[in-house]
C-alpha cells in the first residue's frame, strides 16, 4: 500500500550504521568501539538508555554534510516502505547551535534535491524548537523562515520534554510563524497530560498535535478535538517503548477512534525504537485492527498533510488505483 507519514524525526530515523559512519568520519569516540557492538548498543532497551543513545548519536553530528547523510538515509527508508510522502521533523535547536544558518540550509537543500531524484518519494521538513531551551525559539524561527523562503521548510514544530515547558512559553513565536506563512504543529499529550494539549490548541493554535494520546483523560478536551477534527499524529510503538502506554495493554488509539477523533499513525524515532511505519500498521493489526481500518488511518494521514488540494488529489488517485489492483 502506498503510504503517508507525518510524524517522524530525521535524527531518530537514521540507523546505527549511518551514525557509526558519521562518528568515524568525525573522529567522535562512541561508548563502544566496533560496528557490531554499536548496532547492539543502538537497540532500544529503556527510556534512560534511549536518551543516552539519542544524545550520543546527535552529538556525533559535527558537519553540515552529516545532515546530508541523515536525509539520504531517511529517503532510502521511506522509499523502501513505499511511503510516497513524508513530513519529517528536524531538531533545529541543535542545528542553529552548531552551524551558520546558510551553511546548514545549503547542505539540507542539496540532500533533499538529491534524495528526491534518487528515491522518487517526497519529503517535506518541519524543524522544531527544543522546548527545554526556550531561549532559542526566536533564532529557530528565523532559521525556519529562511528555509521556507528556499522552499525547504513548510512548518514549525515543538519537541522535547513537555513537563516544565508548557506551550504558553511559545505563543508569540507561533503567531509570528503563522504570519510568515508556516504551518504549525506541537508535541503535546505524550509525556504530559491534557493541559499540554489545551495549551497547544488554545495558546499556539496548532493545526495538528504530535501524539495527543493523553487527551483521553479529559472528556471536554476529547469533545473539543472531535468538534474541530484536529489531526492527532499517533505513534503506537513509541508509546509502548517509552511507557506512555503499558506493554500488553490496548493502545488508546482504539478509544480515540471510537470517540470520533481524527488520528493517523506514525513511527516517531523509527531506528531508535526498532520500528518503521510498516511495523506500526502490523502492530495495530496484531491489536485487532482490520485492513479497512488501517487503510482509513493511512488516508487520514494524507488528508491531514500540509498539501494543497491538487497535490492531495494526485495522491488520492494513486491510493484508489492501488486499492483496485
Ligand atoms: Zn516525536
Amino acid at each position: 500500500m502506498p503510504k503517508f507519514e507525518l510524524h517522524v524525526h530525521i535524527e531518530g530515523a537514521a540507523d546505527a550504521d549511518t551514525y557509526f559512519n558519521i562518528a568515524q568520519k568525525n573522529k567522535v569516540k562512541l561508548p563502544v568501539s566496533s560496528r557490531q557492538a554499536w548496532q547492539h548498543y543502538f537497540e532500544f532497551r529503556d527510556f534512560p538508555h534511549f536518551i543516552e543513545v539519542y544524545t550520543t548519536a546527535v552529538n556525533s553530528l559535527r558537519a553540515t554534510e552529516d545532515y546530508g547523510f541523515l536525509i539520504d538515509n531517511f529517503f532510502q527508508h521511506q522509499a523502501e516502505q513505499n511511503i510516497l510522502y513524508s513530513e519529517a521533523y528536524l531538531s533545529a535547536t541543535f542545528i542553529i547551535e552548531k552551524f551558520e544558518d546558510e551553511d546548514a540550509l545549503d547542505a539540507i537543500e542539496a540532500a533533499i534535491k538529491s534524495g528526491q531524484e534518487k528515491y522518487g518519494c517526497v519529503v517535506k521538513l518541519i524543524p522544531d524548537i527544543g522546548r527545554m531551551i526556550p531561549e532559542t525559539q526566536q533564532q529557530v524561527l528565523d532559521f525556519v523562515l529562511k528555509g521556507k523562503q528556499r522552499g525547504l521548510f513548510i512548518g514549525l514544530g515543538l519537541g522535547g520534554p513537555e513537563k516544565g515547558y508548557p506551550p504558553g512559553l511559545f505563543t508569540e513565536t507561533y503567531q509570528e510563524a503563522r504570519r510568515g506563512g508556516l504551518r504549525t504543529v506541537a508535541h503535546a499529550g505524550e509525556s504530559d497530560g491534557p493541559e499540554s494539549i489545551w495549551g497547544a490548541i488554545d495558546d499556539l493554535q496548532v493545526e495538528r498535535i504530535g501524539h495527543g494520546v493523553r487527551c483521553m483523560e479529559d472528556p471536554a478536551l476529547v469533545e473539543a478535538l472531535r468538534l474541530r477534527q484536529i489531526p492527532l499524529e499517533v505513534c503506537p510503538v513509541s508509546n509502548y517503548c517509552l511507557g506512555i502506554v503499558e506493554q500488553g495493554e490496548m493502545h488508546p488509539i482504539r478509544e480515540m477512534l471510537d470517540a470520533g477523533l481524527n488520528c493517523c499513525i506514525n513511527s516517531d524515532d523509527p531506528a531508535m525504537f526498532s520500528t518503521n511505519l510498516t511495523n506500526e500498521f502490523e502492530t495495530l493489526a496484531s491489536l485487532g485492527f482490520s485492513w479497512p481500518e488501517l487503510q482509513q488511518l493511512n488516508q487520514n494521514a494524507l488528508e491531514a498533510a500540509f498539501l494543497d488540494d491538487d497535490e492531495k488529489n494526485r495522491y488520492r488517485k494513486g491510493l484508489e488505483e492501488s486499492e483496485r489492483s
